[in-house]
């Protein structure tokens, strides 16, 4: 086999065999194809596409390029969710203990953040102690006693996606369906759970921008793990603004906190009884959806999802005072409020500078490699449709550094939109795959 003859079919719109991707994937892996020759291979997947049964063999084979967990012994079925990754997304650790507490096994590997998108990781570890590297017997065992345990994505995880991904970076080549699909279900499939629910971000803070798009991946991502004989759902979310009102590491913690104890906002809770229906279904501990929200909101409303938040807590480690007091979580040298120097209902928020604006202050990665503060972030106070006067701030910004206070701020001024008529209500809950 030639990565000549591959790189000339593929520029033809030929598809490509289940033996030239593995030769493909395999190559590049241990160094014998070059970037050069790669970088080629993708800007022509970019352009001609890749059918399903080519996206599945190149999803299988970067799933197999490391190691796949074995979750066999963890008791009953294991379900994950995914989320394509967004502004104020915090429903992993909303959702996970109220899991645990109806009986669902959260057997749970997650990321950090990138760009202006949150990770589950650094979120966690804003919580004094809390060790996100647990051994794999503490995992397994963790999960089998109090039913949850969260950690960081191993770095022999899918290692050929690692450098596929890192070369799509530099050469245009991310956003194209087939290799985003491919790319994050070689990641799910080598985490080694039964079922899989998505949650398909759609929005200007999101990924994909366009609703269509969204569907498009959506659709990619089920038929990978249909063909991968899972169970899936995907559920499109809207990413038109931030989720629910806190942004930043130790922030959305407090908004977790505040969730747990019942408080949450409707956004939020609307994503975390969509996806967790889902799961408990998926899971064998209810047969239909009704009952799954009746067992999910019962664990809300008797605080059982937040007794169980604290065991997890306190089982990895983490400083349960940071929870019990939660100003702990953001004490801040600079708490500003930003005002608008106009009035009306809010009626846009560019979520991706918003997203920005986070990881100024310094509660995002620059790259992989940099320091994040994990107290900084903002609090919106107004989201879309809520009014505005120029007396009210729109949102409270939480710093370490005036300069960097200075360039969010004036980021954020240019974030937000007024009109003078509310914009019609929309749903959080796009549609489901
Ligand atoms: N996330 C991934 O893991 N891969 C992509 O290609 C895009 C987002």
């Amino acid at each position: 086999m030639k990565m000549y003859d591959i790189l000339t079919k593929k520029k033809r719109g030929i598809a490509l065999t289940k033996d030239e991707i593995r030769y493909v994937v395999q190559g590049y892996t241990n160094g014998e194809i070059p970037d050069y020759q790669m970088s080629a291979l993708l800007m022509a997947i970019c352009i001609n596409g890749m059918n399903e049964e080519e996206t599945y063999n190149l999803t299988i084979e970067m799933r197999d390029s490391g190691e796949i967990l074995d979750l066999s012994d963890i008791e009953g079925i294991k379900v994950d969710k995914h989320s394509t990754g967004g502004v104020g997304d915090k429903i992993t650790l909303i959702l996970s203990p109220m899991l645990a507490t109806i009986g669902v096994k959260v057997a749970k590997m997650s990321g950090r953040g990138l760009g202006h998108t949150g990770g589950t990781i650094d979120k966690l570890e804003s919580i004094n102690g809390f060790n996100t590297a647990i051994s794999r017997d503490d995992f397994i065992n963790n999960v089998n006693n109090i039913g949850i345990a969260l950690v960081g994505q191993t770095s022999n995880l899918a290692p050929a996606d690692k450098k596929i991904y890192a070369l799509r970076d530099v050469t245009a080549t991310v956003d194209c369906i087939p290799l985003i699909a491919s790319s994050i279900m070689s990641k799910k499939l080598a985490s080694g759970a039964d079922a899989i629910v998505l949650d398909v971000k759609c929005g200007n803070g999101a990924f994909m921008k366009l609703e269509e798009d969204a569907i498009e991946l959506a659709e990619a991502m089920v038929s990978i793990g249909k063909m991968a004989k899972k169970d899936i759902t995907a559920i499109i979310t809207d990413m038109n603004q931030p989720l629910g009102r806190y942004i930043g590491n130790g922030l959305e913690i407090i908004e977790v906190i505040k969730s747990l104890k019942g408080n949450g906002e409707k956004d939020v809770m609307d994503v975390v009884y969509a996806l967790g229906t889902r799961m408990a279904i998926y899971a064998g501990v209810a047969d239909n959806e009704d009952t799954a929200y009746k067992m999910l909101r019962k664990t809300i409303e008797d605080g059982s999802a937040y007794e169980k938040f604290i065991e997890f807590v306190k089982i990895q480690g983490g400083d349960v005072s940071y929870v019990e007091n939660t100003d702990k979580l953001c004490d801040c040298k600079f708490i500003e409020e930003l005002y608008l120097d106009k009035e009306g209902y809010i009626s846009y928020i560019d979520t991706e500078k918003v997203g920005r604006a986070v990881q100024i202050l310094g509660g995002g990665r620059e790259t992989k490699d940099s320091q994040i503060d994990l107290k900084v972030g903002l609090v919106i106070n107004k989201k879309i449709g809520e009014y505005v006067d120029a007396k009210t701030p729109v949102l409270t910004m939480f710093a370490n550094d005036e300069n960097k206070l200075a360039n969010a701020k004036e980021i954020l001024i240019k974030s937000i939109c007024t009109d003078t008529l509310p914009c019609v209500k929309y749903s959080t809950i796009k549609s489901v795959i």
